[in-house]
């Protein structure tokens, strides 16, 4: 049983949004940031049940509408005058461990092959069309399944193509994504294709909090009597939606509502025309849903705030949510029955008639957003490498005062040094991990490497190994003429060779034992740059420290790479070196990890000068070298990074890294190749 829409307190921003995008989907959907336990999910999936039911072809997997079914349905065509039934609108939920196949539906290539039949199994997209299709932890969904869902928001449409066989099928749904960025961010490029973007905080006001509670409570001893004491108001908010629905194509956006809508964008500075585009939509669905035949300057002020603050936003440091001055004047400075105080307003049309008067609705009324407008915006192309941008953008350059030789007795937070590109620290073998940009592993995409005989349904073939297969059978199966007689036995599935990405748990030395200042800001610099390769890389990262008396876990395993960085920076260092510590500590959270996430392999990293020191009389250095050899029984990838500095080295790190099986690269080594000398190791080779 879910919770009612209406029970639902506070969020008013979230449900508006929602709303707005069910009474208008070329809104284009809408992505809710929010920290843990704020009652997200609860919210979007309250939000079905308030949707008009939509009526269907019978039998139709792909919810034709009768009055007008889709002509490339594939299970199509259906006769002008098909029976329809109604049934709810379907809220779709797609998980973050999903596969291309499940989210667009898979073509049956044996079917194909051996009886000549395109079998299409309908997947996810087509299961959400003319619904809302929910993804719960969207940062978390691989930047390639995002684009697609984006793609089909956007176009309207399914595509799938395997091995030459294409199907193509209506998808039009609300999008809806949930995230807590505590966890990462959605790359900027992604988070600008979302219409609308709200930020939900669990409310202040104890009389508020009090509220939540009381309806839990009431919801929990009763579900069914809960949601009969609210069905009225569901009721009451399903009929406001089909009204602002019916009332949506004669909503009027004049040219002064217009102006205001391009004002209030200018005054942001996005980019482009996107958002002029989503916020000209939702003043009209606002209209709409307040029962208005025109665009209000209310509307756009309310479209403005819901469309623009993820379309403004530069780095993940800003403050979240619009400035109010700067949207109340840019709201001023376009009304049309007050002069700008220098000139005409910047971005505004030149003022053409008398303002007093109602405009023409004939102009710049685009209410309800067609398909055709919608496929008119160019895809923004998911970008590669070029989206990573550096997690951190604290002061460095400091730290060049004190000489390498002098101790750290300083406990203050060292700034990093300048980030570099590093060389890539891989996995050995091969996983079959997440898809991502550090180790090898057979997966969906890559290279072909093989073939196989399939697990389950092919979704690759491969086709000398299926001929091959095939051939020896000819005779006995009868074969004359021209033609391979091929049957499912015969099918081969190609096997794919790519990347993943992977954990990267960091173990850093923080001790007074690593030196002076400069040469604690070049530690940090080298563990920045690691950081920032692993977030182009698609990994996880968590972070454990160690100096004084312990170690400590500073930062839980995640894809926060910019939490990570902060982390980092703010590290103070000092004190003894309880390396050992360090080292069970790591050896801890990756058996977490094992169990929360199987499939990732991880990587230690271990950035330290090797020494171990304590408490008097204790093996520190025995004491670490046994948790090394723990870890390395478990068969954990590692490697060392080799701080040691000064003239009189020791080469701990390199013992360390012989006992974790590891290898270990001097903190000058970590630096990708220069072209130079990878010119030279090929001409070697050559
Ligand atoms: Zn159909």
């Amino acid at each position: 049983m879910t919770y009612p829409f209406g029970a639902v307190v506070g969020m008013d921003d979230m449900r508006l949004a929602l709303l707005l995008n069910a009474v208008s989907p070329a809104v284009g959907g809408v992505l809710v940031r929010g920290e843990k336990g704020t009652a997200k999910s609860t919210t979007v999936r309250a939000l079905a049940a308030v949707l008009p039911p939509v009526v269907v072809v019978a039998g139709c997997r792909f919810a034709c509408d009768p009055a007008a079914p889709d002509p490339a349905c594939p299970d199509g065509p259906h006769d002008p005058g098909a029976p329809g039934s109604t049934r709810p609108a379907r809220l779709v939920e797609l998980p973050v461990g999903a596969s291309e196949d499940r989210v667009v539906g898979s073509l049956d290539l044996e079917r194909a092959l051996t009886e000549g039949v395109k079998a299409f199994e309908p997947g996810l997209l087509a299961a959400a069309h003319r619904g809302v299709l929910y993804v719960d932890e969207v940062n978390l969904l691989h930047d390639h399944l995002v684009d697609l869902l984006l793609d089909a928001a956007a176009l309207g449409t399914a595509y799938v193509e395997r091995e030459g066989v294409s199907v193509r099928h209506a998808a039009r749904f609300l999008l809806v994504g949930t995230m807590n960025p505590e966890e990462g961010e959605l790359r900027p490029q992604l988070l600008d294709r979302f219409g609308l973007t709200v930020e939900v905080a669990a409310p202040r006001d104890p009389v508020e909090r009090a509220e939540v509670v009381r309806r839990r409570f009431a919801h929990d001893a009763d579900p069914v009597g809960f949601a009969a004491s609210w069905a009225s108001e569901e009721s009451a908010l399903a009929t406001r939606i089909a009204d602002a629905r019916t009332r949506l194509p004669r909503v009027v956006l004049s040219d002064d509502a217009l102006r205001q809508v391009t004002a209030v964008c200018a005054a942001f500075h996005v980019d482009g025309l996107r958002a002029d585009l989503v916020t000209a939509r939702a003043a009209i669905a606002h209209a709409a849903w307040c029962g208005r035949d025109e665009v209000t300057e209310d509307d756009v002020r309310v479209a403005a705030r819901l469309a623009l603050p993820h379309r403004r936003r530069r780095n993940p440091f800003d403050a979240p949510g619009l400035d109010e001055e700067t949207l109340e004047q840019a709201l001023e400075d376009a009304r049309p029955d007050e002069d700008p105080p220098e000139g005409p307003g910047d971005g505004g049309a030149p003022d053409d008639g008398d303002p007093g008067n109602s405009p023409d609705p004939g102009t710049g009324s685009s209410a309800h957003g067609s398909d055709a407008e919608t496929q008119a915006q160019p895809p923004v192309p998911a970008d590669d490498d070029a989206g990573a941008t550096p997690p951190s953008s604290a002061p460095r350059g400091e730290g060049g005062g004190s000489t390498d030789a002098a101790p750290a007795p300083d406990r203050a937070a060292v700034p990093p040094g300048d980030p570099f590109r590093t060389r890539r620290l891989e996995v050995p073998g091969v996983g079959a991990g997440v898809s991502g940009r550090r180790s090898r592993a057979r997966g969906d995409r890559g290279r072909v490497v093989g073939a196989t005989r399939p697990s389950g349904t092919v979704t690759r073939l491969h086709l000398t190994g299926t001929v091959l297969a095939a051939a020896p059978h000819q005779v006995a199966r009868g074969r004359t003429g021209p033609g391979l007689r091929i049957t499912r036995a015969d099918l081969r599935q190609a096997v794919l060779e790519g990347r993943e990405g992977n954990l990267v748990l960091f173990v850093v030395d923080a001790s007074g034992s690593m030196g002076a200042r400069s040469r604690m800001a070049a530690v940090k610099g080298a563990v920045l740059s690691l950081l920032l390769d692993a977030y182009q890389r698609r990994d996880k990262v968590g972070l454990v420290t160690f100096r004084g008396v312990e170690a400590e876990l500073a930062l839980p395993p995640t894809w926060s790479v910019e939490a990570a960085a902060a982390r980092l920076t703010a590290l103070p260092t000092g004190g003894r070196t309880p390396l050992a510590a360090g080292l069970l500590r790591a050896h801890e959270t990756l058996r977490v990890e094992r169990v929360r996430d199987p499939r990732r392999r991880p990587l230690l990293v271990v950035v330290t000068d090797g020494r171990a020191t304590g408490a008097r009389g204790a093996d520190h250095l025995g004491d670490s070298r046994r948790a090394a050899g723990l870890l390395a029984a478990e068969g954990t990838a590692a490697v060392v990074v080799d701080c040691e500095s000064g003239p009189v080295r020791l080469g701990l790190a390199g013992a360390l890294g012989m006992a974790l099986g590891a290898q270990t690269l001097r903190l000058e080594e970590l630096a990708a190749e220069s072209l130079a000398a990878t010119v030279r190791s090929v001409r070697e080779a050559a």
